[in-house]
């Protein structure tokens, strides 16, 4: 370990050699029997490469701040995702999904798990790992630090936070990790994110005309996940990373 100042805390502490970037529960689940997960990413698609344990970044955490504080907020997240491949492997009546999409409204700890969310856009803000270079969140990554830090995430219009499941054939919540990208211009500013084929929108500047946050995360811990039936999923992934290169199968 090296001693340094942690990034999180601003203490000068021994720092964690490998802290994760994107949460070790995502990776153990998308990885498989050799341990290797496939990366794809937006710019070289036709080249996805077999990986082991890349979304790590080296000596910016000390022990605690990722151990304790942020280990503390991702166990919400990993019951989150849990609940909402759950919901969906149930399956949904998807007749007339143009007019009403299926949702699922469930109740998080509003703290935690917006916590362990903001934790994973400050975390890829902060890394100089390639994968997060479309991340640059500017003085919000400050804001959010302080958040983390206090455990306290704000008022829910402070940072709305909104999740889409991305649904491929059968009902099933597709199993993917994209590159980090942030929607900018036109008034609109925020980060999104895909973990396990959940789709994390986190507004960085309230804009009370983006429909994307319709339905978000409310302070008591209330949120409406919006199901993208397949045939929406994959333009929505083309036209969110234009590319062509994702396709149902
Ligand atoms: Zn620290």
């Amino acid at each position: 370990m090296i001693q340094g100042q942690c990034k999180l805390c601003l203490q000068q502490a021994n720092l964690i050699s490998k802290s994760h970037i994107i949460p070790f529960s995502y990776i153990k689940k998308l990885r498989d029997k050799d341990n290797r997960f496939i990366i794809a990413k937006t710019e070289s698609w036709e080249n996805p490469s077999w990986k082991q344990n890349f979304f790590y970044e080296s000596s910016i955490l000390c022990k605690n701040c990722d151990n304790e504080l942020i280990s503390g907020f991702e166990r919400e997240l990993a019951n989150f995702d849990r609940i909402l491949h759950e919901r969906a492997a149930k399956g949904f009546d998807i007749g007339s999904h143009i007019v009403r999409p299926p949702t699922h409204k469930l109740v998080s700890d509003y703290p935690k798990l917006k916590l362990a969310i903001l934790s994973i856009v400050w975390r890829a803000h902060v890394s100089q790992n390639p994968f997060f270079k479309g991340i640059d969140i500017g003085s919000h990554a400050e804001k959010i630090r302080n958040y983390l830090l206090s455990k306290s995430p704000g008022v829910d219009i402070d940072i709305r936070i909104s999740a889409f499941g991305l649904l491929a054939q059968f009902n099933k919540i597709i199993g993917i990790i994209t590159q980090p990208v942030m929607a900018h211009g036109d008034g609109l500013n925020y980060v999104v994110l895909i973990l396990n084929g959940i789709v994390f929108n986190v507004e960085l500047e309230f804009n009370k005309y983006n429909k994307v946050f319709n339905q978000s995360l409310l302070a008591n811990g209330e949120i409406t996940v919006i199901f993208m039936p397949p045939d929406m999923t994959f333009p929505y992934l083309n036209t969110f990373y234009k590319t062509d290169k994702f396709t149902q199968g």
